[in-house]
């Protein structure tokens, strides 16, 4: 059974469409299941009627016709239900009902199972038999996972707006999908798809006018690739056994002859674009070696695709010098990733979509950081169909628009004049403290990472950096930087804002944050060899940053040092440890540095509990709420499929981190958070009420956290926070907080608009 479902899948996603996929579906489950009938439906988008979509075994003319209400007949019990259904008399049942148009009369067998894709009904697949004998236990379990298998390919359908086409009704070409806010704001401008680094079959069809310009610009790929492949079997002559070297010649002969690049002409005069052109040529290419008897011939099949995906690569660079940015550019991507979107010019780049990752993704965090819009997982992204289409986003509810309607586009800009009045009345606060109404005092700090943050930063005024990500440099490297490079890096921070203290953390890779050039291959990242676990198995790499800090501050003497998933006391212990040898070791070269203070992240359970050792050995804690919320809820930040579960509301976070404020000011211990929940406005006074001395984020956040705490007293943040640390779920703690903000006229700060 496993088998065929294989091979069922296999020949679905070869599909040229929806409908020729469920065609393929009906007819292999008949067959596999000895059925008598295979059929489909649809949930239509009232949610309250089944349309029949394909059928084996049925009337044909019925598909596309017959509607059935979801709460008559046996199909739209198991939709009703949410349940398979498996009947050897289905026509005694009392719910079943006879639809003349199908003419089922004679099918006694029912086996029903829904479609459901995340918690959403889209249909129910069905098969009948004509016997009165159960469906068996086999049959039950291949298709309950045949219809797990539907799920996806409708779900992508839906999206692709090819349901609509299929049943009749007009095609709406307006779409909205859902995702999660990353960076709140919205954002209006055009799609733009990063096609580079693009697999051959994921390449969608373009059309295009100007023919001899994507001929030309395929002769270029073409010429270049043929000069990587001189080049390349120059570098390994003498270095590879002969077989291999010899098979630089066979690409070279494969690019020389005409078939291929005449088929890839004869398809770009068809109208497609190049790189499409080049994927159906290499395909119908590749697969007439596959099916060869003879092994050598058939390798042939895979050297091409080979050869066809470098000449992708080339064709999409020229592909993309050539496109130019819209100027409003909004970067869609199925993994939008840091080098990507700092490679737009801040100016054009008004927002960020992505399939993957959730709202504390590091990509997340570097559009907040940024002040870009962002909206992450969203998990039915047609990402390539996107490319130059109207969009919308909506960071605060995690919206995206496509193509939206003109009466929804006043609308959202609108509310983004707004959010503009709203930002120019946040910059007049900009000098004043962050001082409650009676009086209470918390510093904001800023979250860095990238030079441009240093600039807004200095512009809406703080009281220092809180947390300064030293990793992106060492991410968009294709090496470790050394100390001099670091060092010049620090500095510039340090100095940017000396005298107000500057907390540098400590190399935090690995997790979700690779580096290409130090692959760390854990099967498991987030529990793996991350943050302080890799630096101090490196004491080279460590001591090589922590000089370049300590030298980086001799003079200004702001620096503030972190270190990130600390786990055990002993981390914390070396890691001082390995500090104060940087010192020594720069004292005895002539370099004069003072102590600096240091600290640790609570991002770990493990260091809640621990907070008052931790906080007993170092100078200061700083909670990273982003990765405690991760492995407190088990939840990884970065997977969209769990990103609904990934809550800092929830109690047991908020519990935690008002746990380890309570433990460090024990110890009379500065504590403060730098994770996103530091700048979210609504979250703020629970914060300052825990007895944060200070709060770290980006400061694009700075100025809205610091009119929330300017506006609710500490008296009243305090009884909020007793409220909400009785709540049990973490919706009741977001109502709590919400009602909170719309009592003080405040709830332009948790959503589009002003109000
Ligand atoms: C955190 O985990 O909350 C944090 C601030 O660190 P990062 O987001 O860089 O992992
Ligand atoms: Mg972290």
């Amino acid at each position: 059974m496993l088998e065929t479902l294989h091979r069922i899948v296999q020949t679905v996603n070869a599909a040229s469409d929806f409908r020729e996929a469920l065609e393929i579906i009906v007819d292999r489950v008949a067959d596999a299941t000895g059925a008598d009938v295979c059929s489909v439906y649809l949930l239509e988008a009232d949610a309250h009627h089944l349309r029949l979509m394909a059928t084996h075994g049925l009337n044909p003319a019925a598909v596309g016709h017959v509607r059935l209400p979801i709460t008559e007949g046996l199909v739209g019990l198991v939709a009703e239900r949410e349940e398979s259904i498996n009947l050897e008399n289905a026509d005694r049942h009392p719910r079943f009902r006879y639809f003349p148009e199908t003419g089922e009369e004679h099918f006694h067998s029912f086996l029903g199972v829904p479609i459901i894709h995340y918690q959403s009904r889209l249909g129910v697949l069905v098969v009948q038999r004509q016997a009165r004998d159960r469906f068996n236990d086999a049959e039950v379990a291949f298709l309950v996972t045949m219809a797990a298998q539907l799920a996806g390919v409708m779900a992508h359908a839906r999206v692709r707006g090819e349901l609509a086409h299929m049943d009749g009704e007009p095609r709406d070409e307006a779409l909205a999908l859902t995702g999660i806010g990353g960076s709140s704001g919205v954002g209006i401008g055009q799609g733009y798809v990063i096609a580079a680094g693009a697999s051959l079959d994921a390449i969608p069809d373009r059309r295009v006018d100007d023919i001899d310009a994507e001929i030309g610009e395929f002769s270029d790929a073409l010429e270049a690739v043929r000069t990587d492949l001189r080049e390349l079997a120059g570098r390994m002559e003498g270095q590879l056994p002969e077989a291999e070297q010899r098979l630089f010649d066979v690409y070279l002969q494969m690019l020389d002859g005409d078939s291929l690049v005449e088929r890839v002409h004869a398809h770009i005069r068809e109208g497609h674009w190049a790189p499409f052109a080049l994927r159906m040529t290499i395909t119908e290419h590749a697969r007439r070696f596959e099916a060869m008897e003879d092994a050598y011939l058939r390798e042939r099949g895979s050297d091409l695709r080979d050869l066809g995906r470098r000449l992708l690569t080339r064709l999409l660079a020229l592909e993309e010098r050539g496109r130019p940015l819209p100027a409003q550019t909004i970067l869609v991507g199925e993994e939008v990733s840091a080098s990507q979107l700092v490679e737009i010019p801040p100016e054009q780049l008004a927002g960020v979509v992505s399939a993957g990752g959730s709202a504390n993704s590091h990509i997340a965090i570097l559009a907040r950081a940024l002040g870009v819009p962002a909206v992450m997982g969203v998990r039915e992204l047609p990402v390539h169909s996107l490319h130059g289409r109207a969009l919308i986003i909506d960071g605060y509810r995690g919206r995206v628009e496509v193509d939206p309607a003109p009466g929804l586009r006043d609308e959202y800009e609108r509310l983004a004049r707004e959010e503009a009045e709203l930002t120019a009345e946040l910059a007049e606060i900009a000098g004043e403290p962050a001082e409650t109404p009676d009086g209470a005092v918390i510093n904001l700090y800023v979250n860095t990472g990238l030079a441009a943050e240093i600039e807004r930063a200095l512009e809406i005024g703080c009281a220092g950096v809180g947390l300064h990500r030293t990793e992106f440099p060492f991410m968009i490297s294709d090496r470790f930087p050394g100390e001099e490079e670091q060092a010049r890096l620090y500095r510039e921070v340090l100095e940017a804002f000396a005298p107000l203290p500057v907390t540098l953390r400590t190399l935090d890779v690995g997790g979700d944050k690779p580096l290409p050039y130090f692959p760390t291959r854990d099967e498991n990242p987030f529990l793996g060899w991350r943050g302080l676990r890799m630096t101090l198995d490196h004491p080279e790499i460590f001591l090589t940053q922590l000089r370049a800090m300590l030298r980086a501050s001799v003079g200004l003497d702001n620096l503030r040092l972190m270190f990130p998933m600390v786990t055990r006391v002993e981390e914390a212990e070396q890691a001082a440890a390995l500090v104060q040898r940087a010192r020594e070791e720069l004292a005895e070269e002539g370099v004069e540095t003072r102590a600096p203070l240091v600290g640790a992240m609570v991002e770990v359970p493990a260091a809640v509990y621990q907070a008052e050792s931790l906080a007993r050995r170092l100078d200061f804690l700083s909670i990273g709420s982003n990765d405690l919320a991760q492995y407190l809820l088990a939840v990884d930040r970065n997977n969209s499929r769990v990103a609904s579960l990934y809550d800092e509301l929830h109690p047991a976070v908020l519990r935690a981190v008002a746990d380890v404020a309570e433990m460090a000011q024990r110890l009379g211990k500065p504590v403060s958070v730098c994770g996103s929940m530091a700048g979210e406005p609504a979250i703020a006074p629970l914060l300052l009420a825990m007895g944060m001395e200070g709060l770290s984020m980006s400061s694009g956040r700075l100025l809205r956290v610091k009119w929330v705490l300017r506006t609710i007293s500490m008296a009243e943040s305090r009884d909020l926070l007793a409220e909400c640390l009785a709540c049990e779920t973490p919706g009741a703690v977001r109502r709590l907080i919400n009602a909170a903000m719309d009592r003080h006229g405040l709830g332009g700060l948790i959503r589009a608009g002003r109000y």
